[in-house]
């Protein structure tokens, strides 16, 4: 497999882009590959060489690379142009429906990303309750703003630290964190922290370590905790939500929160973020409230109409049905390959989303660091020269989308038990 386009690329890109990307986790080592076009669930580079897409962009391509339906709702309303800045009859169609779909979204803003949407929704909780803290759950990413931005912390009762530099130790200090599927750590946290406590921020399936799935009665406990001391429960289903079910996790659970942010698969491949919950929190959002947020490019209507047509394709074709029995069969049949090898590996996931553990099936984000991530991205190289695209770090999860092919599963399937070797 020659690679020397992207390598001579790379070399280039280094000088012009920090680590030369626009994402960190694009950094492949010891260069990634460039993308020269993506369609269904193919991905090519600029050498040459295609490869069976399991990242999906980290998410947001439940249907695939370059769906012909989402491709014409967006050429349509190119047509009509693509930055308005005002309102249009589209954001309320689809304000309208996602209000429909998740019980915990009477009204939302529209953003332009995950990170603004959990920025925000951060905001407007501390502004309902009047409180300055609020708990996020060890390992759990919410975006790359200054107060999410604390990952590794040192027990479940310290005040956070922040993981990048140029962020004021003041900014995070009110950042608390617990270890998730630990009720009893949260119970204390916030039995600790209550004069002062807005909100606890949580992925309800932790998608960005792993998966890691919570464990029996959890999510309905952190309902019940947070709720019996009104602290506002935010989750954000930037991944999860539209890919557990159309209704996210929040559905797949049955466990409703206070506040909800979105993203990702919303958005149809563009640009998009959304922050929702009970009435009374959201109408104190600017210009109706205090809590200010705004944003040029919120409610962008190509990132709305491929998001409107998103939904339509999602609900019509039962596609959750239908990734979910592709998911469920390629969970069992690398369990099977993990099992034959005698490897105590873990297959883990849920929905149309998978992982191999290289390691003992993780509870939270101390455990998934115990797993052998040198053998994962070692592995990672061994399956891009098997022509398939996994996520290249032992955090990220992989996707399934309706361009999958049965084929294509298989492939898969034989590269992971050649690799796994
Ligand atoms: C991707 C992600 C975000 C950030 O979204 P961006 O659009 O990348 O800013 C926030 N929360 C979760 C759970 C995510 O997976």
């Amino acid at each position: 497999m020659s690679l020397d386009k992207s390598r001579d690329l790379y070399n280039k890109a280094r000088t012009l882009l920090p680590g030369g990307v626009s994402s960190p986790v694009r950094a492949i080592k010891p260069y990634p590959f460039y993308t020269e076009s993506a369609s269904g669930s193919k991905i090519k580079d600029i050498d040459g060489n295609e490869y069976i897409d399991y990242c999906l962009a980290y998410g947001p391509n439940i249907l695939g690379h370059a769906n012909p339906t989402i491709k014409q709702a967006i050429i349509s309303q190119l047509e009509k142009g693509w930055l308005y800045g005002t309102p249009t009859e589209l954001e309320v169609n689809l304000a309208e429906k996602i209000a429909g779909l998740y019980p915990s979204i009477d009204m939302l803003r529209f953003v332009s990303t995950g990170t603004e949407a959990t920025m925000s929704a951060l905001r407007a909780a501390r502004g309902f309750t009047g409180k300055n803290k609020f708990i996020k759950i060890e390992g759990g990413f919410h975006g790359a703003h200054d107060a999410v931005l604390v990952k590794a912390g040192s027990g479940a009762t310290t005040l956070g630290k922040p993981d990048s530099l140029g962020i004021p130790e003041d900014f995070t200090k009110n950042t608390l964190q617990v270890p998730f599927n630990d009720i009893e750590a949260l119970t204390q946290v916030i039995e600790n922290n209550q004069d002062d406590l807005a909100a606890l921020i949580m992925e309800p399936v932790m998608g960005n370590i792993g998966p890691v799935l919570p464990k029996g009665d959890y999510l309905k406990d952190v309902r019940k905790v947070t709720e019996e001391n009104d602290v506002v429960l935010i989750f954000d289903e930037v991944i999860t939500g539209f890919r557990l079910a159309m209704g996210g996790a929040q559905e797949y659970f049955g466990v409703t929160p206070d506040m909800t942010t979105l993203g990702k698969i919303i958005g149809g491949g563009l640009p998009i973020g959304v922050f929702g919950g009970m009435k009374e929190i959201i109408e104190m959002v600017a210009p109706s409230g205090s809590v200010y947020q705004a944003g040029t490019f919120s409610g962008s209507p190509a990132s709305v109409a491929a998001g409107l047509t998103v939904l339509d394709i999602l609900k019509k074709e039962e596609v959750h049905k239908k990734l979910d029995a592709t998911g469920s069969m390629m969970r069992n049949r690398l369990s099977e390959i993990v099992a034959d090898m005698g490897l105590d590996y873990n297959v883990v996931g849920i929905a149309s989303m998978f992982k191999i553990f290289f390691g003992d099936k993780p509870l939270n984000y101390q455990d998934v660091l115990k797993c052998d991530k040198e053998g994962y991205l070692k592995f990672f190289f061994k399956m891009l020269e098997s022509g398939v695209f996994v996520p290249p770090s032992q955090f990220e999860t992989n996707f399934i989308s309706t361009a999958h092919t049965e084929d294509d599963i298989e492939k898969t399937l034989l590269a992971y038990e050649a690799n796994l070797k």
